[in-house]
């Protein structure tokens, strides 16, 4: 990847052999390793057991989760907020757990619909809960540096499964207990 970086720098008309840049692709390279490292992640790794018998049946959520991720259609990071809930059925998983999975599908290539998706099938599919909800609020810098340049522009996605979905009393706690 570092060769590639280099390619970039020469690609843009800059000098790759000026002082500032002579380490630049060693260390794009590194970051966008960890910025990917997403695809290197496997889920029974992460959630290590963490998840256990409980007779707490009301809504766990989890909100304000940091998100930073790369759109896949311009490798330009989006940034913002995921908020998470489940309907325990038998088995909570640990706290910790909640914001890795969400790290684990962002740090990859994305589109936010899709990243939604993922965290919120990969949540049920873990605790098999009676529900999940996700909504994501995320900034695009492909649409605030370029495009359109709507600077202050967020998008909002959400998934809602089982009991969320069904039950427009259930989801409508959920609303409101992550608003402000
Ligand atoms: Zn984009």
């Amino acid at each position: 990847m570092e060769q590639e970086y280099r390619a970039i720098l020469q690609a843009v008309g800059e000098d790759p052999e000026r002082e500032g840049l002579l380490r630049t692709p060693h260390r794009a390279a590194k970051a966008m390793e960890f910025l990917t490292q997403g695809y290197r992640q496997n889920l029974q790794d992460l959630v290590n057991d963490a998840l256990f018998a409980s007779s707490n049946n009301e809504m766990v959520i989890v909100r304000d989760i940091e998100l930073y991720s790369l759109c896949e259609h311009h490798l330009l990071p989006f940034i913002g907020r995921a908020h998470v809930a489940y309907l325990p059925a038998g088995k909570v998983l640990g706290l910790s757990k909640i914001p890795r999975i969400v790290d684990m599908f962002a740090r990859r290539f994305q589109i936010q619909e899709k990243l939604t998706q993922q965290i919120g099938n990969c949540i049920l599919e873990v605790t098999g809960a009676l529900g999940v909800a996700v909504v994501v609020e995320a900034k695009h810098l492909c649409a605030m540096m370029r495009g359109v340049q709507k600077q202050n522009s967020s998008m909002t996605t959400s998934m809602m499964l089982g009991r969320f979905r069904d039950d427009p009393r259930t989801r409508q706690e959920f609303l409101t207990l992550i608003k402000n």
